[in-house]
């Protein structure tokens, strides 16, 4: 519903309407009255002056209506029009018993409707005033007491109209102001129902997001598209504590970055993360617990991604206004912070439950499910974009041995050490796994042989060097043998690969072990 009043339409009655009517009046009065007679025939020129005139300065002021003329001024001029026309008609046409007598009250009535309080005075002073001088003129008949009567009837008739539409123009412009109100609050209300269920859908579409870059995705759209917001952020924790934040910035570019930060210099941030509550920053200028993301941002707030009763981060939004933020938007963002969390929660937990199945417990490395799966999922990558792929395969040497003299337990710590030193030796997109047992494939997608049997070399080089700290079994020394192949020269099939690799392995032991050999 809109309550929105056109400024045009107000309550009172249209001003140009009821003047216009009262003029054709006077002037149908005054045709009526020179029709029948009742003036003195030496009067006669006059009366058509009168008639003449006043039908030009009807015209005038029809033409003042379509917007020829300026309105105003066509109101003043036919008011001071009056004050001259009243005076001669009432002279000329029997004084106090003049019919055109009661033209006072009209002309009184529609000033007061046009003009303020201050020119209503006014021109009643000047038509009281010409009123009795012409009243005067006639004094001759000695009806002193009823021209009294007469100017006290005109100033109280004026000062009623005065007061009357005074009363009717202030209570219009409350009346004005209110439904002016009304219709702000409705159309802010319509805007937020609005922005309610939008946010609702995109809150629910939040649920079934299952990744932290989908989540993020969506929470940029919710609070740019939907809310509107230029600047905000989303910093987040990972499950390693580390923090991290995206951020947008509109001025007709996205900006998504996910990037690592220390919020150690974010006070503020760091306070809501803490104590998890909101934060509204009033202004900004000034303050060095907040550092802004937008050069122009005057205020801000900062709100707890909380769910399961668990911090996981802030989301800020910002404003180039001061004191921008209200209790309303508050409230709105808690809605998409709560929402955020949760998703960010489920993303979590959702990679968590995937990795599951595919990280070996022990060494915290992808297991042999994983090997299986990416080998090939690379292979069809290096066969798509005409890529070199190459595979290592590593044995430690006499585990067996090792395990029997000091341990089971002293194994596992070796394994593990083991794991982290190749893990070292490879870059990023290598993709190392634990094979099975003792055995470690390091799957190197974009590298040719010889570039893997040099990685191979290192890693067999950097495990000799190392004498791994093995508890109370003190400092153990182990070697490993490598066994490396290529993609496509050396297998077609992963399965080709693997086995192939596998004899080179072997190759690697036959030859005294703590070596590497290709195919
Ligand atoms: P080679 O140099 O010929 O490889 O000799 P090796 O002793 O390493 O021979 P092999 O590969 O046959 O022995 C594998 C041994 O690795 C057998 C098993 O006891 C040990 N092993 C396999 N998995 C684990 C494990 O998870 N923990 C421990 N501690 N030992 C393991
Ligand atoms: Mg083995
Ligand atoms: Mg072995």
């Amino acid at each position: 519903m809109n309550l929105f009043l056109d400024r045009h339409k107000t309550l009172l009655p249209r001003i140009d309407l009821i003047y216009l009517l009262t003029r054709v009046m006077t002037l149908v009065g005054i045709v009526w009255f020179t029709m029948s007679g009742r003036y003195p025939a030496s009067h006669e020129p006059l009366f058509y002056a009168i008639v003449v005139t006043f039908s030009l300065h009807l015209l005038v002021f029809y033409a003042a209506i379509k917007g020829k003329f300026d309105q105003k001024l066509a109101y003043l001029s036919s008011i001071i029009y009056d004050l001259f026309l009243l005076p001669a008609l009432v002279l000329n046409t029997g004084g106090l018993h003049s019919p055109f007598y009661l033209l006072f009250y009209l002309t009184i009535s529609v000033a007061a409707y046009v003009l303020t309080s201050r020119f209503v005075a006014l021109v009643t002073l000047v038509a009281t005033g010409g009123y009795l001088l012409a009243v005067n003129l006639d004094l001759s008949t000695g009806h002193f007491f009823d021209v009294s009567i007469k100017i006290g009837f005109v100033l109280a008739y004026c000062m009623a109209i005065t007061y009357a539409s005074d009363y009717l123009r202030r209570s219009e412009k409350r009346l004005l102001k209110l439904f002016n109100t009304l219709n702000l609050r409705t159309s802010e209300l319509e805007k937020s129902q609005a922005q309610l269920e939008m946010i609702y859908e995109n809150t629910r579409a939040l649920a079934s997001i299952l990744d932290t870059d989908g989540v993020v995705r969506e929470v940029v759209n919710i609070m740019g598209d939907v809310l509107q917001h230029k600047c905000f952020a989303l910093i987040f924790r990972d499950r390693w504590g580390n923090f991290y934040y995206r951020a947008r910035f509109e001025n007709g570019r996205r900006n998504f970055h996910l990037k690592a930060i220390d919020i150690d210099g974010m006070e503020l941030v760091r306070k809501v993360c803490d104590a998890g509550e909101a934060v509204r920053v009033k202004d900004i200028v000034g303050r060095d617990d907040y550092l802004p993301l937008g050069d122009d941002a005057r205020s801000a707030v900062l709100l707890p991604l909380i769910s399961h009763g668990i911090i996981r981060g802030v989301l800020t939004a910002e404003s180039t206004r001061t004191d921008h933020f209200q209790e309303k938007d508050v409230r709105m963002l808690s809605i998409v912070a709560r929402s955020a969390a949760l998703a960010l929660e489920n993303a979590e937990l959702h990679k968590r439950t995937e990795e599951l199945t595919v990280i070996d417990e022990l060494t915290e490395t992808y297991n042999y499910r994983y090997f299986v799966e990416k080998l090939e999922e690379e292979k069809r990558r290096a066969i798509r974009y005409d890529l070199p792929l190459s595979l290592i395969m590593v044995d430690i040497d006499w585990f067996k041995k090792l395990n029997d003299t000091y341990g089971h337990e002293v194994g596992n710590v070796v394994l593990r050490s083991l794991s982290a030193i190749i893990k070292k030796c490879i870059r990023d997109v290598d993709i190392f796994t634990r094979y099975g047992g003792e055995e470690f494939a390091i799957i190197l997608p974009q590298t040719p042989q010889v570039e893997a049997s040099r990685i191979g070399e290192r890693i067999r080089a950097q495990i000799e060097a190392t004498r791994i700290d093995a508890g109370k079994a003190g400092k153990v020394k182990v070697t490993v043998s490598v066994g490396v192949s290529a993609f496509p020269e050396n297998g077609k099939s992963h399965e080709e690969l693997v086995s192939v690799t596998d004899q080179a392995l072997y190759r690697a032991k036959g030859k005294g072990r703590n070596v590497v050999c290709i195919i």
